[in-house]
């Protein structure tokens, strides 16, 4: 039983370290972005564990992803939401 959660341990920490050699040119090696496409849910994980987490959401300008803020939102007259701009759309 014990030895069970050691070798689980072993290869979580082997899968870390290849992410990181993979993206070890970027500079931001310990940080490790994922995106649940289904919920738009971004974790951001630092060393394997989750620091972040913040909605995405698809411009309707550009349809690229973004960190979802308030002020990207379109309204309409009555103050509902339209659309969803990114950053540089705005
Ligand atoms: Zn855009």
């Amino acid at each position: 039983m014990h030895r069970e959660n050691e070798r689980k341990t072993m290869q979580t920490s082997m899968v870390c370290h290849a992410i990181n050699r993979s993206m070890g040119a970027t500079g931001m090696s310990d940080y490790i972005e994922l995106i649940n496409p289904q919920t738009r849910i971004c974790k951001l994980l630092k060393g394997g564990v989750v620091i972040a987490e913040y909605k995405m959401e698809q411009c309707d300008k550009c349809s690229t992803l973004s960190k979802l803020d308030e002020f990207g939102y379109q309204r309409g007259q009555r103050g509902e939401k339209l659309l969803w701009f990114c950053g540089g759309c705005r």
